[in-house]
C-alpha cells in the first residue's frame, strides 16, 4: 500500500445499497474535503436493499426516499456495482487494494427465532420470508405460498409485525396499484384469511409500533380492529411510562380508540393480543393451532408466564419477532449482539483496536432498530469517523476504478452497472403500465441478468 500523503482521490468501498450504505455515499459526497471515488458494492442486481425489498408496498411515501437515492447514484462520483457478492467476489483484503476504506452497510438479513416446539412445521415461517415474497425479492422468486388458512397469527408487537398483519388484512384490490409481483397479488386474491392475531408479549405501554403505522390499523377498509379493554390496563410502572413519552401517549390513545369502537362486519378481523406468548405451535403435518401463556410483567418489565394457557386454532404463523446480522468473511463479528463490533462505526478486531481501513453504517453497526431516517445520523457518524481517520489510514496501492473492474472480471463476476439497473427500472416500468400501475417487479435474478446480457449485445452491435 501506498503512504497516507498519497495524492488520488478519495477511493471508498461502501458494501450495500439499501438506506444506510447510501446515507453514507451521501454523507462522504457532501463532507469528504478532497475529491472523492465511490462504488457501492451489491450482492443484488438492484439497488435500494430495504426499501426496495423491505418497506411494505402499500407505504408509498417511504419508499419515496428511492428518488434521493438515486441522485446520490447518479453522481458521477460514484459508481454502481451490483451483483458483486462481498465474500464470493470480493475480499477485504482484496478491496483494501483498490479502496482506501470500505463501509460495510449489509444490514440484519436473519430472522430471531421463538425457540419453540413447532416453529419449523409447514405454514410457520418468519416475517422475513413473508416480507421478501410480497416485496419480489429475488432470494423468494420460487417460494410459492398460499393462503389457504382461514385464520392467522403475526408474533410481535413491531413494525414489522404491523406490516405483514395489514398485507393480510387488506384487500387485493387496495394492493393492485403497488409494485406487488403479479404471482402474489395472485395468492393474496385466493386468500381464505378471515382472522388475524396479532400477539404482543408484553404490554401496550412495551410494545415496539411507532404511532402511524399502528393508527393506519384503524383505517383498514376490510377488516375491524377488535381488542379486549382489559389488554389495556397498565401496571404502574407502564402507566408512570406512558405519562411519561408522547409516543407511548399515542399509542395508548390509538389503542384506547381501538378498544371502544364497536365492529363493523367487514370481512376480515385484526384481534390485538398483549401480554400473550406463544408457546408450542401444534400441528402434525401442518400448523393446527396456537398455544399461547398470558403473561404479566415482572419489575423489570418483562414478560412472565402466569400458567394460563390458551389454543387458538390458526393455520397459519409469521413471526415478526426481529432480524438478525450475519458474520462477514474475514470481519469480526459479536455473536450476542449480532452485530459487528464498532466504535462510532470503526470496524474493531478486538476491544480498542481499530480493523484498518474497515467501517459499519446501519443495522450490522446498530442492531435491528429505528426507521430509514435513524439510518441517516448513524451513516454520518460513520464517515465523520472515517474522514478523521483518513491521515493515518494506508492508501490503496491501485486506485484505479479499472482496476477492480478487471479484477471482478477475472473473478467471473457479471456486474450491473448503474445504466444496466436504469434499465430494468425502465422495463418494470413499462410492464406495470401494461396493467396501469407505477411498477410491477421482475422477481427472478435470472429475468433480470438475462436482461442485462441483452442489454449488453445491443450495445456491443455493430451500428449499421
Ligand atoms: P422490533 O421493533 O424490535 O419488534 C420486535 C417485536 O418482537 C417486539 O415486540 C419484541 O418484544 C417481540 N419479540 C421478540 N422476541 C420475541 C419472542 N421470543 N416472543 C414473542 N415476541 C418476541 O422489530 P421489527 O418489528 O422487526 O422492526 C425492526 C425495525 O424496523 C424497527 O425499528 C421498526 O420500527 C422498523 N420498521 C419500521 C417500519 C415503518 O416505519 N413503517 C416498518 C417496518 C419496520 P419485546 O419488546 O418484548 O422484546
Amino acid at each position: 500500500m501506498n503512504s497516507s500523503s498519497a495524492s488520488h482521490p478519495l477511493r471508498v468501498a461502501v458494501v450495500g445499497s439499501g438506506p444506510s450504505g447510501l446515507f453514507a455515499v451521501d454523507s462522504l459526497l457532501r463532507t469528504a474535503p478532497q475529491p472523492v471515488g465511490i462504488d457501492v458494492i451489491e450482492r443484488l442486481p438492484t439497488p435500494y436493499g430495504l426499501v426496495r425489498y423491505g418497506v411494505a408496498p402499500d407505504h408509498a411515501k417511504i419508499k419515496s426516499v428511492i428518488t434521493t437515492f438515486a441522485k446520490t447514484l447518479s453522481d458521477e462520483r460514484v459508481r454502481f456495482l451490483g451483483n458483486v457478492a462481498f465474500g464470493r467476489d470480493l475480499t477485504l483484503d482484496a478491496a483494501l487494494r483498490f479502496y482506501d476504506a470500505v463501509i460495510f452497510a449489509v444490514g440484519a438479513p436473519n430472522d430471531r427465532a421463538l425457540g419453540i416446539p413447532g416453529e419449523d412445521l409447514p405454514g410457520s415461517m418468519s416475517a422475513t420470508e413473508f416480507v421478501a415474497w410480497y416485496s419480489g425479492h429475488p432470494d423468494a422468486a420460487t417460494r410459492e405460498i398460499a393462503l389457504h388458512a382461514e385464520a392467522v397469527a403475526v408474533i410481535g408487537a413491531g413494525n414489522v409485525a404491523i406490516d405483514v398483519a395489514r398485507i393480510l388484512a387488506k384487500h387485493v384490490d387496495e394492493l393492485k396499484p403497488t409494485d406487488i409481483p403479479h404471482h402474489v397479488l395472485d395468492a393474496l386474491e385466493a386468500s381464505h384469511i378471515k382472522d388475524i392475531y396479532l400477539i404482543g408479549r408484553r404490554g401496550p405501554a412495551q410494545a415496539k409500533f411507532t404511532t402511524a403505522e399502528l393508527r393506519e390499523l384503524g383505517e383498514l377498509t376490510n377488516a375491524d380492529v377488535i381488542l379486549d379493554p382489559a389488554d389495556l390496563e397498565l401496571d404502574p410502572a407502564s402507566a408512570e411510562a406512558v405519562e411519561s413519552k408522547q409516543i407511548l401517549k399515542r399509542n395508548l390513545d390509538v389503542l384506547r380508540d381501538f378498544a371502544a369502537k364497536p365492529q363493523s362486519g367487514k370481512p376480515r378481523r385484526l384481534h390485538l393480543r398483549f401480554l400473550t406468548s406463544p408457546v408450542e405451535i401444534v400441528g402434525t403435518t401442518a400448523v393446527e393451532a396456537l398455544v399461547v401463556e398470558r403473561n404479566r410483567l415482572d419489575e423489570l418489565e418483562n414478560a412472565v408466564g402466569t400458567g394460563a394457557f390458551e389454543t387458538i386454532p390458526v393455520q397459519m404463523i409469521f413471526r415478526a419477532v426481529g432480524y438478525r446480522g450475519e458474520p462477514l468473511a474475514g470481519l469480526p463479528f459479536d455473536a450476542k449482539r449480532y452485530v459487528i463490533p464498532n466504535d462510532a462505526g470503526r470496524v474493531l478486531a478486538s476491544p480498542g483496536k481499530p480493523l484498518t481501513g474497515a467501517y459499519v453504517a446501519g443495522w450490522i453497526k446498530r442492531g435491528p432498530t429505528g426507521v430509514i431516517g435513524t439510518n441517516k445520523a448513524d451513516a454520518a457518524e460513520t464517515v465523520r469517523s472515517l474522514l478523521a481517520d483518513l491521515p493515518a489510514l494506508p492508501r490503496a496501492a491501485e486506485p484505479d476504478p479499472a482496476a477492480v473492474d478487471r479484477f471482478l472480471e477475472a473473478r467471473g463476476a457479471h456486474v450491473v452497472a448503474w445504466h444496466n439497473w436504469l434499465e430494468i427500472d425502465a422495463h418494470e416500468i413499462e410492464l406495470g403500465r401494461e396493467h396501469g400501475r407505477e411498477r410491477t417487479k421482475v422477481v427472478a435474478y435470472e429475468a433480470l441478468l438475462r436482461r442485462l446480457r441483452e442489454a449488453r449485445e445491443r450495445e456491443a452491435r455493430p451500428v449499421s
